[in-house]
């Protein structure tokens, strides 16, 4: 490690006022103190926003689940709320790394750092959720913008995900077995204006497939993915698996998740 400064914050606006000042948000660290002290990053001024009451809890307004940033994967897995209005979602965070990740890693940190493999962008996109931050609300489509980018400006600080509550939906994940992040991991929903189909794992990013939004929306049943053919050129090729082997994972976990979401939801 190196020498920085560390700012426990107790408030919003402490947290705000020091972020805008060139600090870095500290959630639970799963990613940020990896990356330190492999000196991928070195911030000289880190804001613990871990002891910030506002930013943690869960909120149901009608027929959307408000999940504040520094809410862990463990409290989201275990959430009745959750349970009840979005299953999916609870399984998800459940399938998150292993028991430790879950009980510190955060809704908040995840998204913001946008890893090509991560579980809850994919959530984010094929549910149509909104990122709210300190400065305005951004509808997931526009928020994730390739391998580890966001549109999140400087100084610009998560405070919540708002998840609109589908019909139906499901998450079905291929784990690297070392990590457990997404090898592929597919996120479908579907609510009164069609379906959403997000993969993760597969590619520079998560991204939404339209060939497969557009069959299932036609006809929502496992066996109409069989008339997609996924196109493997754009998808990663690396020692865990070839860009052929991710294709058809992606057709196998689309269909995974949609007889999962027929089961569950
Ligand atoms: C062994 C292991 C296995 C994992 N497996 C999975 C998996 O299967 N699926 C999966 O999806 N993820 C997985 N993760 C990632 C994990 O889920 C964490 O969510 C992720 O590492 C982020 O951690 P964190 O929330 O502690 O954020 P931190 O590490 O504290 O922060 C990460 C980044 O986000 C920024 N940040 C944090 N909070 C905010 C905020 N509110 N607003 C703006 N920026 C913010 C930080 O400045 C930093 O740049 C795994 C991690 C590990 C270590």
């Amino acid at each position: 490690m190196y020498t920085f400064q560390y700012e426990q914050v107790t408030s919003l606006p402490q947290a705000t006022s020091l972020i805008s000042e060139g600090g870095q948000a500290l959630a639970g660290g799963q990613t940020m103190l990896a990356a330190m002290k492999q000196r991928l990053m070195a911030p000289q001024r880190l804001v613990d926003l871990s002891r910030v009451k506002d930013l943690v809890g869960i909120e149901v307004y009608g027929e959307s689940v408000l999940i504040k940033a520094m809410t862990t994967h463990q409290t989201v897995e275990h959430s009745a709320l959750v349970q009840e209005k979005i299953p999916s979602l609870a399984l998800l965070a459940g399938g998150i790394g292993d028991r430790q990740v879950r009980s510190l890693g955060t809704i908040g940190g995840s998204v913001a750092n946008n890893d090509p493999a991560a579980c809850y962008p994919a959530a984010l996109l094929a549910l149509g959720a909104t990122v709210i931050t300190t400065k305005r609300e951004i509808a997931a489509d526009d928020f994730f913008l390739g391998m580890y980018a966001t549109a999140l400006e400087e100084g610009e600080l998560i405070t919540a995900v708002r998840f609109p509550v589908p019909n139906l939906s499901g998450y079905a994940k291929f784990k690297q077995p070392a990590s457990r992040f997404a090898l592929v991991g597919v996120y479908v929903a579907q609510t009164t204006s069609g379906v959403k189909v997000a993969v993760t794992g597969a590619g520079n990013g998560v991204f939404r497939h339209s060939e497969l939004e557009r069959v299932l929306t036609q006809s929502y049943k496992p066996e109409s993915v069989d008339s997609v053919q996924i196109d493997p050129s754009q998808l990663n090729s690396d020692i865990h698996a070839s860009a052929l082997y991710r294709a058809n994972l992606i057709s196998v976990q689309t269909k995974e998740a949609v007889r999962q979401s027929l089961l569950k939801d």
